[in-house]
């Protein structure tokens, strides 16, 4: 039977937003994030990060830098106990009209096709409008956290459409999901 998930976001929702993250060095995970991730997949969820990374379609830095940011990413939540299913990246600039740049469903889709996910049983997480429209486009709940973009991003016509749930943070999002069961 197909899984529910978490589809997250990266920057400003799992890890701190960085002006075209590149390094292992500017990784940094917020605090209570680890233990929130910890919990949801207790209860079952799968855990699948999906994020805009256009700086490679920009050209200011390349599919191997974000694969080493993503095993020092995977590392660092293994360390806490932690292990994602998946991680899924549009590689795209704006203007190169892909299907999976976000709030494009391209991504969640292609997880839910490899990992067996049902959009339906699942959430989106995420600091942005493009997070909170892909909720939508994907038939999954969205909630908007605070921290990243979130603060200038919860006036935004896509979260008042969605009826977003609006969250501090990634632990203050887990325990809404949690009891809601
Ligand atoms: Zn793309």
């Amino acid at each position: 039977m197909p899984k529910p998930a978490i589809f997250l976001d990266r920057d400003g929702t799992l890890i701190e937003e960085r002006h075209y993250l590149s390094e292992p060095a500017q990784v940094s995970i917020f605090p209570g994030a680890i233990e929130a991730l910890s919990q949801l997949s207790q209860a079952g969820y799968a855990l699948v990060i999906v994020t805009n990374q256009s700086g490679i379609g920009r050209g200011l830095f390349t599919e191997d830098q974000l694969a080493i940011v993503h095993r020092h990413l995977e590392k660092s939540l293994a360390d806490g106990g932690v292990s994602l299913d998946g991680i899924y990246h549009c590689p795209h600039a704006p203007d190169q009209a892909c299907e999976c740049r976000k709030p494009l469903p391209g991504l969640v889709r292609r997880a839910c096709d490899d990992l067996g996910l049902d959009p339906a049983r699942s959430w989106v997480i995420g600091d942005k409008p493009a997070d909170v429209a892909l909720g939508m486009n994907v038939g999954a709940r969205p909630i908007l956290v605070l921290t990243g973009y979130g603060e200038s991003s919860r006036t935004a016509p896509e979260v008042a459409a969605a009826s977003a749930h609006i969250a501090e943070d990634l632990p203050s999002a887990t325990r809404f999901i949690l009891d809601s069961h």
